[in-house]
């Protein structure tokens, strides 16, 4: 659904900022406490605390969603990155808000249906909206999210070890084909990670493979992947047919996988902690290598023969 109005009275400049306010949070409902937790004064109020955690990602236009795209999926993919992250430090969400930056010839319909997405995906995931900012932009329709989370014991990047096991869940690539408007963000594998201290760090792969595993190897630390072991999806092959790469490729470098990857302390057990893993969850683990330490200037990754890893790029925002 293209998300401009083919009349002038059915589009967000016909109601005006305070009316569309109030359009607004009808479509969101129960998921926007009332106030002053929820929408009416300068700052939200906020009943419970906030949480540790504190992100923010954004939605934008012909970026991430297109006329293609049904309405309430792109409301919900703005909160699904953003639950992602919470997901990667193993934390629950609880709070957020929302700016949107809306040219005038916005359709009304169009963003009640955004909203109603949104607000739906709040539901299902226990995340409050408890308020926002409109403004008028030439460019967009454009949204921004910041979300609150809570971590007992947050899952950093950086704690990451020479000899800890790689792993990663589901599968990679292709995801525009559709996985990034359906993808379920993994928040209880996060807390099931963070609750296990045999976990040592995490990402979630927003980026692609090929650049995020990079993220967890700080200087004089390198990983070798079992490039065989990499678990691809349908859709990476699918896409591997149509651009002539190999489908490894673009399970390294689509991006858009919102999969956990993270390290496991080498001194334990994979098979136990891959036992305990298909005890909590159906949801697929992959163990993809081992970090090793690296000497200045060697190649951050090596196959498991011993050779650099080429492509891998990942998707690189702002590239010239
Ligand atoms: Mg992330």
């Amino acid at each position: 659904m293209s998300p401009f109005a083919d009349s002038k009275d059915a589009c967000v400049a016909a109601l005006g900022e305070v009316a569309l306010l109030e359009e607004i949070r009808s479509w969101l409902g129960d998921a926007m406490p009332p106030a002053p937790e929820g929408m009416g004064d300068d700052c939200a109020v906020l009943s419970r605390p906030a949480g540790n955690l504190f992100a923010a990602d954004s939605l934008l236009y012909t970026r991430h969603f297109d006329d293609t795209t049904d309405p309430a999926r792109a409301g919900a993919k703005l909160l699904l990155r953003n639950l992602s992250d919470i997901a990667a430090m193993g934390g629950e969400p609880r709070y957020a808000v929302m700016s949107a930056f809306l040219p005038p010839a916005t359709s009304l319909a169009w963003l009640e249906r955004f909203c109603r997405g949104l607000a739906g995906c709040a539901r299902q995931y226990a995340t409050a909206l408890v308020g926002g900012d409109i403004t008028e932009s030439a460019e967009g329709p454009g949204f921004s999210l910041a979300i609150t989370g809570q971590a007992e014991r947050p899952l950093l990047r950086s704690t990451a070890q020479p000899g800890d096991y790689l792993y990663v869940t589901g599968s990679l690539g292709g995801s525009l084909r559709g996985h990034h408007l359906t993808f379920v963000p993994r928040l209880a594998e996060g807390r099931w990670l963070a609750d296990r201290p045999d976990t040592r760090a995490c990402i979630d792969l927003t980026d692609g493979l090929g650049k995020d595993l990079n993220a967890l190897l700080r200087e004089g630390l390198g990983a070798v992947l079992d490039t065989a072991a990499v678990p691809l999806s349908d859709a990476a092959r699918e896409a591997a047919t149509e651009s002539g790469k190999p489908s490894f490729w673009h399970g390294c470098n689509d991006g858009e996988d919102y999969e956990l990857l993270f390290t496991v302390d080498g001194t334990a057990d994979p098979a136990a902690f891959e036992r305990a893993w298909r005890g909590a969850f159906a949801t697929p683990l992959m163990r993809i290598g081992k970090l090793r330490a690296r000497g200045k200037g060697g190649p951050p990754v090596l196959d498991t023969a011993g050779r650099p890893v080429e492509n891998l790029t990942g998707y690189t925002h702002l590239r010239a």
